[in-house]
């Protein structure tokens, strides 16, 4: 069957990594969480002690960035696949609110982003990937077959993450969480380096109103025609 490229792009916390996932697995695809690496990186940056509330030694990430690597391993229990920093598995520690709080800063960087948009264009280069971001239709595959743009209102992000933080044990309050949120989409939006817009041949998803299920469905349709169109095209 025809392997096709799914870029995922959308505000954060519009659940772009849940249905990305759920996705890759249908289709036998691979899932890149693209947003994990920009996280990893960041971790990165505070470990070193390059950012903090008030400082970023910009200067000082740039020259580590060679010492960076990131990767994937699957974990077979999950059935995902989880980021590692420097061969240490981060991805518990990559969705702290700390790590929130600085990662639109760290994303704005272009030697950053250089570096790993190089290393998502080579997952994606045997096609059969889906991968989530805030520039995976417009910068890192400008040529995907299918682009999904996802929204929702800030308030119903805000409470996704906000659910998601506390399961996890997180010390966190609705008000701080909603105003990270907010923050980075203006960040997101705004930066001069890949700023996140909508490609204009993505499809919309506002899934203010979607339950998960609805959502998926709703995909997994776009994508299986749009795989069935292209395979009767190459027939032909
Ligand atoms: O997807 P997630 O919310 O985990 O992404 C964290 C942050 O990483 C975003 O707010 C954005 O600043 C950055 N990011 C990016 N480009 C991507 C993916 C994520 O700039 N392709």
């Amino acid at each position: 069957m025809t392997k096709i490229t799914i870029a995922i792009d959308g505000f954060s916390s519009t659940g772009k990594s849940t249905v990305a996932k759920r996705l890759a697995k249908a289709l036998g695809y691979v899932y890149v969480d693209s947003g994990a690496m920009y996280r990893a990186v960041t971790l990165y940056t505070m470990q070193n002690g390059f950012i903090e509330s008030d400082c970023f030694d910009v200067e000082g990430l740039i020259s580590q960035l060679e010492h960076i690597e990131i990767s994937f391993k699957l974990n077979e229990d999950l059935g995902f696949a989880e980021v590692y920093l420097n061969g240490e598995n981060v991805e518990k520690e990559i969705r702290t609110l700390e790590v929130s709080q600085f990662v639109s800063q760290v994303s704005t960087i272009s030697e950053v982003r250089e570096q790993l948009v190089k290393q998502q264009q080579s997952f994606g280069k045997d096609k059969g990937v889906v991968m989530d971001g805030r520039d995976i239709g417009t910068v890192v595959f400008p040529e995907a077959e299918l682009k999904l743009f996802m929204t929702a209102s800030a308030e119903k992000r805000a409470q996704r993450r906000y659910d998601e933080l506390l399961e996890r044990g997180d010390d966190v309050c609705y008000e701080e969480v909603l105003a990270n949120v907010q923050s980075r989409d203006h960040i997101d939006s705004t930066r001069e380096d890949s700023p996140l817009t909508m490609a204009e041949d993505a499809i919309e998803v506002d899934n203010s109103n979607m339950t998960l299920d609805e959502q998926f469905e709703f995909i997994v349709s776009l994508a299986k025609d749009k795989i069935n169109s292209l395979h009767k095209k190459k027939r032909h």
